[in-house]
């Protein structure tokens, strides 16, 4: 008999990045797989269930009335095979430790996605990215816990659907797997991504003297010097994705708003960055109570202390509606919104 510790009308505030104080009616950790597989052939067919990592990426609109089971599986190590290295994790390590394991072992790849907040298993749900690095392109394979099935099961890159802030778990599979384990292909040879404008500036003087280290900490003081630190302040980071629209209507825009900046994502489409519509409708820096627009980047929305997620959800659909009237051009959340 597997002995389950699930908690009654347990608080998720030092549970989500933003500070909510939602409740859950239950709550369990998960560090093994067997109490895994237990909860699944009875709790989860029963009760509504959501995966919780380190909740840097949730925005709780409410208390939730169901089983939130937080995933705790622990473990990595690095190995070589043919001629690269691969690194496993287990879903409930943090991220950013990760990384830094990564180059305490010599290893090139992961650097650029420095300081990112969250865990190993949430990481390939919305294909992580930073500075010009994806999570996809160091992706090997992940191990998948089936919830209906209770089988286990592996999954290539292909089958993971990977896009711009977007796996298949975001899509079809969505609900239906609990990650376990990703592997990542690293390498003992540098091949380093820094056309990046503020990393590339940040490391000129370096170019015959790079390391994978070096890469990270330019990383991690362009992000501190951008991003507000929840720990201070509750946020969850980009809360928007950049869109992407048509370069016919990128074009049309371009005549109104000569200097909007843009990246082209092939030859019909170009994605313009989110944070530039949203300052350019005139949020940037503005506080409305217990929620704000933050003052150094406009695509961050933040908890000031003892905000509801309800206000937080207001806050984005003003945003939404501001921009959507400016620019014709709808904003897709980024952040999961549970409702
Ligand atoms: C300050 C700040 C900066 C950020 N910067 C970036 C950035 O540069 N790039 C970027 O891509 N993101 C960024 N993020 C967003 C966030 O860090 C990532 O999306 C991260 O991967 C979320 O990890 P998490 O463990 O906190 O996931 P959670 O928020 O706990 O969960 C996110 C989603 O994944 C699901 N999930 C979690 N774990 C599992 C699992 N093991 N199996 C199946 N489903 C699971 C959840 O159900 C939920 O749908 C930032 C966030 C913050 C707060």
């Amino acid at each position: 008999m597997v002995k389950m510790n699930i908690l009654k009308n347990r608080s998720l505030k030092e549970h989500n990045t933003f500070g909510i104080d939602a409740k859950a009616k239950y709550y369990i950790e998960i560090k093994d797989i067997e109490t895994l597989k237990a909860l699944a052939r009875n709790e989860l067919q029963q009760l509504p269930y959501l995966i919780l990592g380190g909740g840097s990426n949730l925005l709780f609109g409410g208390d939730f009335d169901g089983l939130v089971v937080k995933i705790d599986l622990k473990g990595k190590r690095a190995y070589e095979k043919n001629n690269h290295v691969i690194l496993e994790a287990s879903a409930g390590e943090n991220w950013h430790e990760t990384v830094l394991y990564s180059l305490d072992k010599g290893l090139n790849g992961l650097e650029n996605l420095s300081l990112i907040p969250g865990t190993v298993g949430a990481a390939p749900i919305q294909n992580i990215g930073a500075y010009g690095v994806e999570l996809k392109d160091i992706f090997e394979t992940l191990e998948a816990f089936n919830i209906q099935t209770g089988e286990i099961e592996h999954f290539s890159k292909e089958e993971c659907q990977f896009d711009y802030r977007y796996s298949t778990f975001k899509g079809p599979d969505k609900g239906r797997y609990i990650i376990l384990k990703v592997f990542f292909r690293l390498h003992r040879n540098p091949v380093f991504t820094i056309n990046y404008g503020s990393l590339n500036a940040l490391l000129q003087n370096e170019k015959g003297l790079l390391n994978a280290r070096k890469v990270s900490e330019a990383v991690i003081k362009i992000r501190q010097s951008k991003l507000p630190n929840p720990e201070e302040i509750g946020n969850a980071g980009s809360f928007f994705k950049n869109p992407v629209i048509t370069l016919g209507y990128y074009e049309q825009l371009k005549r109104e708003y000569p200097e909007v900046p843009g990246y082209k994502v092939n030859e019909e489409y170009i994605k313009v960055p989110a944070g530039w519509l949203i300052e350019k409708n005139g949020w940037k820096g503005k506080r409305f109570g217990h929620v704000g627009v933050h003052a150094k980047q406009a695509l961050v929305l933040v908890n000031y202390g003892g905000a509801s997620g309800e206000e937080l959800i207001h806050l984005s659909k003003e945003i939404q509606a501001g921009v959507m009237e400016e620019f014709r051009i709808h904003l897709e959340p980024e952040v999961t919104i549970i409702k």
